[in-house]
Order: C-alpha cells, then sequence, then structure tokens
C-alpha cells in the first residue's frame, strides 16, 4: 500500500461509534467513522474536538480491521467528522468499505462540492446539513462562501438521485423561526423531501430552548415536506 496523502492509511479518524440504530436511517444497525478535521466554525459544532486536522491516534488500518470484524453485525458504515470530503484519501477509504460488502452513508455540511459529485456514485445514504438561509450561511459557519459551496453540493446531491436528508441544528442565538421557515420553503422549492429540525444542546449538555419548536411553528413546516423529523435533545 503506497503511503502518500492519498493513500487510504492517510485518513485521519478522530473516533469511533461501533454500534449506532440512528445516524444510517436505511440500514438496521451501522458502524460511525467520525473523521477528523473541519475547516468551518459553527459555534455550536457538538464535535469541536473534530475540527482541528491534526493526526489522531486511530489509524485508519485498525479502524478498517474493526469494521471488517463487525461483518454480520452491522449492515452499514457511516463517514460522518468533522467534514470527511476534506480528508483526501475519503474515496479510497469508502471504496474499501464497500468492497467487504458494507453500505455507506455520508454525513456532510457540502463543504467541498467536487469530492461530494466524485463519492457519490458510492455512497447510499447522505445526512446533509443545512446552516442557515444560503445568504446567511458564513454568520453560521464563520468561513466565507459557504453558503454558495453548500448550495452547489446540495445541487448536485439532488441531481445525483442518491436518497437524502437535509437537516438543521437550530442555535437560537443565530437562527430565528424566519430563517427556519425561509431555509424549509427554499429546500421544498428545490424538491427536497426529507427534513429534520435539531434541537442543540448548550455547555452543560442543557437543550437550548428556541421557538422554532413551538408545536404550531413545527406544523408550518411539516407542510413543506413529505417527511420531516424533529429531533430533540
Ligand atoms: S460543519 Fe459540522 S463539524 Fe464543522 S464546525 Fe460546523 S458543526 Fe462542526
Amino acid at each position: 500500500m503506497p503511503s502518500g496523502r492519498n493513500s487510504v492509511n492517510s485518513i485521519i479518524v478522530g473516533g469511533l461509534s461501533p454500534f449506532t440504530t440512528i445516524d444510517f436511517p436505511t440500514v438496521t444497525s451501522a458502524f460511525v467513522v467520525f473523521c477528523q478535521g473541519c475547516f468551518w466554525r459553527c459555534p455550536y459544532c457538538q464535535n469541536r474536538l473534530l475540527q482541528p486536522a491534526k493526526n489522531s491516534k486511530l489509524s485508519w488500518k485498525n479502524v478498517f480491521k474493526e469494521i471488517c470484524q463487525r461483518k454480520g453485525f452491522v449492515e452499514g458504515v457511516v463517514f460522518s467528522g468533522g467534514e470527511p470530503l476534506i480528508q483526501p484519501a475519503i474515496m479510497e477509504g469508502i471504496q474499501q468499505v464497500r468492497a467487504e460488502g458494507f453500505r455507506v452513508a455520508l454525513h456532510t455540511s457540502g463543504a467541498v462540492p467536487r469530492v461530494l459529485e466524485k463519492v457519490l456514485p458510492l455512497v447510499d445514504w447522505v445526512g446533509f446539513d443545512i446552516k442557515a438561509p444560503f445568504a446567511k450561511y458564513e454568520k453560521v459557519t464563520f468561513y466565507g462562501g459557504s453558503g454558495r459551496l453548500a448550495q452547489t453540493s446540495l445541487n448536485i446531491l439532488i441531481n445525483s438521485g442518491v436518497e437524502f436528508e437535509c437537516r438543521t441544528t437550530v442555535y437560537p442565538k443565530l437562527l430565528q423561526q424566519d430563517d427556519i421557515l425561509q431555509i424549509a420553503q427554499s429546500l421544498r422549492e428545490i424538491g427536497v423531501k426529507t427534513y429534520a429540525l435539531q434541537e442543540c444542546f448548550d455547555k452543560e449538555r442543557l437543550p437550548m430552548h428556541s421557538d422554532c419548536f413551538a408545536p404550531e411553528f413545527l406544523q408550518k413546516i411539516e407542510q413543506c415536506f413529505q417527511k420531516f423529523v424533529v429531533r430533540k435533545v
């Protein structure tokens, strides 16, 4: 195996969750690989330790071995983050996992559209983060041009035909009802069928109150989609 930047062994893994039934809804159970590194700086990031693109003690070689040991017990592997698409060898990692018979899910913010386009033919399901109305993205991500990148990626995803869910974590200091309504309407217009609204938690891991979860408001959002999910902390 070559050991360069694009070698599959260069994938930096920050954490694992060996069994989940919620991160990949189209399979019965899955193994989650949390890839290290993200350029964006959402203030509510729940995986802040994964933001720096530093090396980790978990080598891909050992992670892959662990995945293979779960054959027959889990059906799928989820590449989550951080942002998995910034790993130069993500394609090779997905190929390796598929070759062992696992189905593959990707959790992404859509930060790297050209990589998303390349990997989508190998992916069975995508969880796609919508941070804010596209014009307001930078206020949430603190990264210039992030709205344009996410919008490009979402169009690529829709055109790919791969099954996906869009989801928004409601950080009450930056997102209000107007923003969520604007997001829901713009997603409906471009044909998004499944949307989830997720509650945010604070440093003490307590739910952050938002009127976006008021029942009458949720009814309004629900009308925009075929499937609408509310995830409370
Ligand atoms: S895009 Fe995701 S991983 Fe990156 S900072 Fe935002 S919440 Fe954290």
